[in-house]
């Protein structure tokens, strides 16, 4: 049994002495009916969060307005969630108001899809009331109650609706989908985080490309957050998305959707930015999109050469893979290109500016020059001169070159 769920089914037994109601919810139901372990377990309880913390010594009130606590059991954290009931969604992005309730039929009421919304208990008996367990089944997504009113009161929910279809492989609804489509405009108040949460998660799926198409088969992106800000976002994929599912990790699948949207290379680290993503990772999603979008394809040699120098062999044939997805290179061609680098990354000399033969104190006393800031364009020229093989590692090259360099264009 792994620690969460051993965590979770040990805060349930010390809720249930206590004299309340508790039971596994949501995510961690649905996945473990499936035959998947889940990633984290959910309690909910009919205790109020005061009744919880007072409990268990030690909880943090995660979200106490919503009647959350994290509770740490066995070294894993559990949340606690208070039954409760929801109403008056103004901004269709959260509650205007949480009311605790005594029912779990309430509480599963409030949830997104069937799929999510049942409960088990600890002697394992599983409370199904919108019919989920038959959903599993037939594989289908399906609103709890009127998807209407569902994608009324949190637009969100329809996004996560692709991005089960994503995760789950299943299908949608057709009424579920047809209000997804129609409630579109709802979608303008959402936060950027969340709405890139949910497309992150659609990254780690195994096929996402068909559920994003759906993105752009409902024309969500004229109202979802922050796509609906952009200049413009294609009316249809620039390339056949179908290429998505042959990247294997998030960044690539980023950059690919981004380019395929239509957004030129050279606005890809901002469009990154306005999806509030890290900065971490939008550096290395941008050194992607560079090369992926260098024309002409294929880089020569040398180009190739220079490319890996700034940002390492990896992460050039990681964007190099790119190629045959943006129809810029085919299939065989890129992967020739590809071994062809690893090659070529071999026979270059050097690839830090640590190896050279002179250090920056030693290339200054040299040219009788005070160390100061024009020695970094000069090591890093120098760099190149001997990585691309033009000159020798050579103390002597070395100086030479860089009086070379240090001399203005006659
Ligand atoms: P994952 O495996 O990605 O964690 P999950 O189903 O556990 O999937 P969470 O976002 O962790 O999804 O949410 C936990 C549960 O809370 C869901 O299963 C669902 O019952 C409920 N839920 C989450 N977000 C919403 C929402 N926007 N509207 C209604 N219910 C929601
Ligand atoms: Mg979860």
């Amino acid at each position: 049994m792994s620690a969460n769920r051993e965590a979770a089914l040990k805060t349930m037994k010390k809720l249930e002495r206590a004299g309340y109601q508790a039971f596994l919810v949501g995510g961690c139901v649905r996945d473990r009916l499936r035959g998947v372990e889940p990633a984290d377990y959910d309690v909910a309880t009919d205790a109020h969060p005061e009744a919880v913390m007072a409990l268990f010594p030690g909880t943090a009130p995660t979200g106490l307005a919503h009647g959350t606590v994290t509770v740490t059991a066995e070294g894993a954290a559990v949340e606690v969630t208070t039954f409760r009931r929801e109403a008056g969604y103004s901004d269709h992005r959260r509650p205007d108001e949480v009311q605790f309730v005594s029912d779990l039929t309430e509480d599963l009421a409030r949830r997104d899809f069937t799929i999510n919304a049942m409960a088990e208990d600890l002697r394992g008996q599983v409370m199904d009331p919108f019919g989920g367990q038959e959903d599993l089944k037939r594989k289908t997504i399906r609103a709890v109650g009127e998807p209407l009113e569902r994608f009324t009161e949190d637009a969100l929910r329809m996004v996560r609706a692709i991005r089960f279809h994503a995760q789950l492989g299943f299908t949608i609804d057709p009424r579920t989908e047809a209000a997804i489509a129609s409630c579109r405009e709802n979608l303008r108040p959402l936060a950027v985080e969340r709405v890139t949460a949910e497309l992150d998660k659609m990254w780690k799926a195994p096929h996402p490309a068909a559920s994003i198409s759906l993105l752009w088969m409902h024309g969500l992106f004229c109202c979802l957050p922050p796509f609906f800000q952009w200049d413009s976002i294609a009316d249809q994929p620039q390339v056949p998305l179908s290429h998505l599912d042959r990247f294997p990790d998030s960044d690539t699948r980023w950059v690919f959707f981004l380019l395929a949207c239509g957004v030129e290379a050279d606005k890809i680290g901002m469009r990154l930015e306005s999806l509030r993503l890290p900065s971490r990772s939008v550096k290395r999603m941008v050194a992607l999109a560079q090369i992926a979008a260098y024309s002409p394809a294929p880089p020569t040699a040398e180009e190739a050469k220079r490319w890996m120098l700034e940002y390492g062999g990896d992460l050039y044939r990681e964007g190099i893979s790119l190629f045959p997805g943006l129809e810029r290179l085919g299939v065989e061609a890129t992967e020739r290109l590809s071994q062809d680098a690893v090659g070529w990354l071999e026979v270059m000399p050097i690839l830090r500016r640590e190896e050279l033969a002179l250090d920056g104190q030693e290339l200054a006393d040299s040219l009788h020059r005070v160390p100061g800031p024009w020695l970094k364009p000069m090591l890093e020229h120098l760099l190149e001169q001997v990585a691309l093989g033009r000159i020798p590692n050579t103390k002597q090259a070395l100086i030479e070159a860089g009086e070379a360099f240090g001399k203005p264009d006659s």
